[in-house]
């Protein structure tokens, strides 16, 4: 029986062993696996292919600013810099200039639209058939003047005012059409009468918002020459309301005609003497664009090119009395 008991305890003794060792082995076996998936892990942290694009942008900074010396790094931020300041320079521009061309596109939209709301009367001076009779000086007046005149007649070219003015105002009048007004004539050729109340009533019945006298001047002394315009005063009887419009349309025309021409300025002529500006009960001026009987600004004004500047300056100076600039 004691054998048969050792042997018992033998056996016994062996599957423990044998149990404790198998138990061994797969702890051991667990481990192992843990130790693989582990480094399965971090291997697959380490492949890049399989790297977040965050991940690799930090890997991509880390490993330049490593190799970097400090001077290429100076410069390249530098360049860098530079090259963010070109960039939003560029980005900027075309949104300011996206903005700027609306703006523009929008104001110039508005700018015609209200240009051709306004009307433009021009009055080219004088006529080939001067207007008979007499008129009252302005609304209400006693005084009588004669209903025009003759006007003046180049001492050189031997071209009459009422020549010149008629070929200028048909240029204003498509310059100032091209610029988006509507313009009205107070007469279209040299063989139509036309009186100084009636030139004031065209401009009066369009409600004009100015109107435009064209003349040329003249002067006993063929020396004197240059431009000038000519308003009403402060102090006018008939329509003392329109002085400071009158005046601010004279400023601007003489200012942008002399500009334009580089003509002498006589600046502007303040008088009561005028009876189709005293008619007028729209801003008005005379534009007296040179002397006729100085013999250089004479031939001057017959050049197709000074012509074109004598317009420009009007035009522009239209434009600046309404706002347009
Ligand atoms: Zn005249």
């Amino acid at each position: 029986m004691k054998n048969v008991k050792k042997i018992f305890i033998l056996f016994c003794a062996v599957l423990l062993l044998t149990g404790c060792s198998a138990q061994e082995t797969n702890e051991k076996n667990e481990q192992t696996e843990t130790a693989e998936k582990t480094a399965n892990t971090e291997q697959t942290k380490n492949d890049p292919e399989i790297q977040t694009e965050d991940s690799e942008d930090e890997g991509e900074t880390e490993t330049e600013t490593e190799t970097k010396t400090e001077s290429e790094t100076e410069s390249e931020t530098e360049s860098e810099t530079e090259t963010a300041e070109q960039t939003a320079i560029t980005e900027q521009n075309p949104k300011e200039d996206e903005t700027t061309d609306t703006a523009e596109t929008i104001t110039a939209e508005t700018e015609t639209t209200e240009r051709k709301e306004q009307i433009i009367v021009i009055d080219p001076g004088h006529s080939g058939v001067v207007a008979e009779g007499s008129e009252p000086l302005g609304p209400g007046s006693g005084e009588y003047k004669a209903a025009d005149a003759s006007g003046t007649r180049g001492v050189s070219s031997g071209v009459a005012e009422y020549a010149l003015t008629l070929t200028v105002s048909f240029q204003l009048k498509e310059e100032l059409e091209n610029r988006g007004y509507t313009v009205l004539m107070t007469r279209e050729s040299n063989d139509v009468p036309v009186s100084c109340v009636q030139r004031a009533e065209v401009a009066n019945t369009a409600g004009a918002a100015a109107f435009i006298r064209i003349h040329a001047n003249g002067s006993e002394n063929q020396s004197v020459q240059g431009a000038m315009t000519i308003c009403t005063t402060p102090q006018s009887p008939f329509v003392p309301g329109l002085y400071e419009s009158s005046r601010s349309l004279s400023d601007c025309i003489i200012g942008r005609l002399c500009e334009a021409t580089g003509c002498v300025s006589g600046g502007v002529w303040e008088t009561d003497s005028m009876s189709g500006n005293n008619w007028s009960q729209v801003p008005a001026t005379i534009v007296e664009m040179g002397y006729m009987t100085n013999p250089d600004e004479d031939m001057l004004m017959q050049t197709a090119e000074y012509q074109a500047k004598i317009v420009q300056g009007i035009a522009d100076g239209v434009d600046a009395f309404l706002g347009y600039e």
